[in-house]
């Protein structure tokens, strides 16, 4: 029996979760009982995976057993952009390698159509908009990053424009940013509203388990699962719970739990919103990694997303919250300096699961064995298609985009600690000092 020791458990500040409509959470697993099909994690990956297998193998029911409640972790706390492009940081363009960067960009695309047919299809309240993104710049470092993407999206033949620093006003309002490329490919919601929604919509051969944190693994012939309250023995287990998959006997030590922040703050008032100007709804990402990501919500929050921490148990730390709340007001008040008197309403942190190479790992670890782990920054739509992917390849179908992501060379292994510690502290310490205003 393989112990895991590391569980999720994060903070109760998640703007997204409380500003989306309530929902009853599925009751917890309890006892012993049987399933063909397990996916653990109910979140992008693990959302679309059960329902894809449900949907091949309509006579099975399929468990899918979530830790806390959907909604409450990392897919309910992102910002909420679901983005197609390639957005690779590893790259100087962000673009890389061309015939990679294609394969990205159909494998991004095709999340996205899966998630709006299941919004369309359920009338999910989340938001959803095609309302593009801006990238944008103001120091010399995040200007030629630009420079640099628009070369990336001109060998992808990819769609974008660039907005001036005099525009960008008339988009968001702000006349912070010196230069934005706008690219209209992006999808923006809110986070938390969609997984709730998706899981009230499952096939109804799929059970879900809310809070059901499974604690210990038995591999063999069929495999056990057990938590708290009871087991669970499958014949074949997908593992959709991202970085922490690791601590399921397979691929220890290659994934890198980040914490990202985020605050959302109250609604602006119809007089702040005329303040502001620019659209009502936009979404901005910085040009340099170590940037703040922006967003201006359908409920009129603005939304600022900067500030990283490095906890390889999993688990947040909670003093860190009032701390990048600092972060925030001030990258707030660079921005928008019109609006002094808007309060954060919510602060929170989420895990992002890193690797150091940027590949994740899709496929099979071991017999009845697989999984989908490690999405890193672009998990809405590249983990959703990978969900749905996997539980093809599983009933026997292949295609490019399997292939693509069945040929990846899998996340790199870490160095030991306390290498690994020393050398992401100061790396997440670095990017956040290199980012300067942008932040
Ligand atoms: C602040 C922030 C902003 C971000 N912004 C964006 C963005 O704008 N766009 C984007 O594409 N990505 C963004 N991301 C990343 C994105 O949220 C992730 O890539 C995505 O959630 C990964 O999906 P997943 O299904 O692989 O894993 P997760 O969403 O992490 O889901 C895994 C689930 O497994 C559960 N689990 C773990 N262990 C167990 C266990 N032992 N038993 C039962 N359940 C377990 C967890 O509770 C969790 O719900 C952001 C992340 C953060 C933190």
């Amino acid at each position: 029996m393989i112990q895991v020791n590391a569980l999720p458990d994060d903070d109760r500040a998640c703007g997204w979760y409380h500003t989306s409509q309530p929902r009853q959470a599925k009751p917890a697993h309890s006892g012993h009982s049987r399933a063909r099909w397990a996916v653990l994690g109910a979140g992008y990956v693990g959302l679309a995976a059960a329902r894809r297998l449900a949907e091949r193998f309509p006579d099975d029911e399929v468990v899918l057993i979530e830790a806390q409640e959907v909604g409450f972790g990392t897919a309910g706390r992102n910002a909420g952009f679901a983005i197609d492009l390639p957005h690779d940081i590893g790259a100087a363009d962000y673009i890389g390698d061309l015939a990679e960067a294609n394969k990205v960009w159909n494998l991004n695309r095709f999340g996205q159509q899966q998630l709006v047919a299941q919004v369309e299809r359920y009338g999910i309240p989340c938001e959803l908009r095609h309302s593009g993104k801006y990238q944008a710049a103001v120091e010399p470092r995040g200007l030629a990053v630009l420079e640099a993407y628009r070369g990336g999206l001109d060998r992808l033949g990819a769609p974008y424009e660039v907005v001036s620093g005099d525009d960008l006003p008339d988009h968001i309002g702000t006349s912070f940013y010196k230069e934005a490329l706008f690219t209209p490919g992006t999808i923006l919601m809110q986070p938390s509203a969609l997984v709730k929604g998706l899981a009230d919509n499952l096939p109804a051969n799929v059970t879900l388990y809310e809070h059901t944190p499974v604690s210990g693994v038995d591999y063999g012939d069929k495999i056990t699962l057990s938590h708290a309250g009871g087991t669970l023995t499958v014949d074949q287990l997908v593992l959709a719970n991202n970085a922490f998959g690791q601590h399921f006997g397979f691929l220890k030590g290659r994934f890198i739990p980040l914490f990202l922040y985020a605050s959302l703050t109250r609604p602006l008032t119809a007089e702040e919103q005329s303040r502001l100007g620019g659209k009502d709804f936009w979404g901005v990402i910085p040009a340099d990694p170590g940037g703040s990501t922006v967003r201006r919500t359908h409920d009129n929050r603005i939304l600022i997303r900067n500030s990283f921490s490095f906890h390889p148990n999993g688990v947040g730390d909670r003093r860190k919250l009032m701390q990048f709340r600092e972060n925030h007001r001030i990258s707030f008040q660079r921005r928008f300096p019109m609006l002094p008197d808007v309060d954060f309403e919510y602060t929170w942190s989420g895990q992002l699961a890193m690797t150091r190479n940027h590949q994740s790992f899709f496929g099979k670890l071991a017999p009845n064995v697989y999984a989908a782990l490690g999405c890193n920054g672009l998990g809405v739509t590249r983990g959703t298609a990978s969900g749905v992917l996997l539980a093809d390849w599983m009933a026997g179908e292949r295609n490019d985009m399997v292939d693509f992501l069945l040929a990846s060379p899998g996340p790199n292994r870490n160095p030991p600690e306390p290498f690994l510690s020393l050398g992401v502290n100061f790396s997440l310490w670095n990017t956040f000092r290199k980012a300067g205003l942008e932040a």
